[in-house]
């Protein structure tokens, strides 16, 4: 089995209840975070987890939004694991991932140096290692394994999606992208399916160009559920409302989805929870 936990809901638009972009994926000893947007670390502890738990981080792409609070990962992990010569943290995500990591620990270079000179069993940096990928297999530890392959977030490049595989169950974290082949073929047969998601008939009214701008570089809700069924997974779990879900909205968003995807469709607020079982999947149609 394979758990889902959304931890963030948001988008790069502050709200008060949802957190900013950040899924949790958990099978068998293994934790998964999923990009890390703003206030993930309170919903890593609201999930029963937390930074010094995190098997790996997979980045989906280097927006703002889903990289937020990577410092106070990096920074949360080192300072609360307390187990000598602990491996370091992998951060698999496109290239230029090692860059953005590398500036992180210099933007908190000095909070680093207070550290090691107050406390005598920390006596090296945050230990991180880097994987940057494309295209193809990215891991494979105690019967998990992980492939990436590219999405289409132009001009956010390279991006990638996450296909996460444990005992037969599968998930799929696509992140920011319209739909693509490379998406299509990554999410084929898989169990579960994340998508990102925003509301363009909401969108396209709004009187800021620069709000009306994202719609040509996300999945509308029907054009996710669409790359859903094209994939013939077996839920489809949307995440990263924009706008946020109004108060009593959910039925509209999943009757939307609906309209392309006739599964079982999962929505929600942060901490949202979703159990995808091997033999969920289903081969898709052609
Ligand atoms: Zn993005
Ligand atoms: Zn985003």
């Amino acid at each position: 089995m394979i758990e889902v936990t959304l931890l963030g809901t948001g988008s790069p638009i502050p709200d008060p209840d949802r957190a900013g972009p950040a899924t949790l994926v958990r099978t068998g000893d293994q934790t998964f975070l999923v990009d890390c947007g703003r206030g993930v670390q309170q919903r890593l502890a609201a999930a029963g987890s937390g930074a010094n738990r995190v098997t790996a981080l997979l980045l989906t792409h280097l927006h703002s939004d889903h990289i937020a609070d990577l410092g106070d990962v990096i920074i949360t992990r080192w300072v609360t694991t307390f187990t000598p010569d602990a491996p370091p943290l992998p951060i698999i995500g496109p290239p230029g991932t090692g860059e953005v990591v590398e500036a992180t620990l210099k933007a908190f270079g000095f909070d680093i140096g207070y550290r090691i000179a107050h406390h005598a069993d920390l006596t090296g940096p945050p230990p991180v290692e880097v994987h940057e990928h494309t295209d193809g297999p990215v891991w494979d530890h105690h019967g998990v394994r992980i492939r990436v392959a590219p999405t289409d977030h132009r001009p956010v490049a390279p991006t990638i999606g996450f296909r996460i595989e444990h005992g037969g169950a599968s998930v799929v974290l696509a992140g920011d992208t319209v739909p693509c082949e490379s998406l299509d073929r990554l999410a084929a047969g898989a169990g579960a399916l994340v998508h990102t998601a925003i509301r363009k008939d909401l969108i396209e009214t709004l009187p800021q160009q620069r709000i009306r701008d994202i719609c040509d570089y996300h999945s509308s809700v029907q054009e996710a559920a669409a790359t859903a069924a094209r994939a013939g997974v077996g839920i489809l779990v949307l995440t990263h409302y924009v706008p946020a879900i109004a108060p009593g909205a959910d039925e509209q968003w999943r009757a939307l989805a609906a309209t392309e995807f006739d599964r079982q469709i999962e929505l929600g607020d942060d901490l949202h929870r979703v159990e995808v079982h091997p033999g969920v999947c289903v081969k898709p149609a052609g």
